[in-house]
């Protein structure tokens, strides 16, 4: 009988222990960041990034250190070529209307590349 206050903290300790590895298995299991692709404005270099959903573009370029990471999308044209589109809303905050046409051959038979 001694012992019983010890025992009783120790259940306790027990409890918080049990719902914080609770919380953490629920929260690691919570979607925080997606992997999306970007590219970078200023030197067009394409990278694939985990992002905080609801982040707010441009983001850093931890390559730069330059605010002018924009999620891009992957196109591929009618002759192979695969380019890259910053997916980037104007000031009228839609996306461009555009239609993606190859950097090479300028070719508008393009394909969006599956990710
Ligand atoms: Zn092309």
């Amino acid at each position: 009988m001694a012992n019983w206050k010890e025992n009783k903290i120790i259940g306790i300790v027990a409890i918080v222990v049990g719902i914080l590895a609770i919380a953490g298995i629920v929260f690691s299991f919570m979607p925080k960041k997606v992997s999306l692709t970007l590219m970078s404005e200023s030197t067009g270099q394409v990278i694939k990034m985990k992002v905080k959903i609801g982040a707010e573009f441009p983001i850093v370029d931890p390559a730069t250190g330059k605010t002018d990471l924009y999620p891009a999308m992957g196109y591929k044209c009618s002759n192979g070529h695969e380019f890259y589109v910053l997916a980037k809303a104007d000031k009228g905050g839609g996306l461009s209307a555009m239609p993606p046409r190859c950097p090479v051959d300028g070719t508008l038979e393009v394909q969006p590349i599956e990710e």
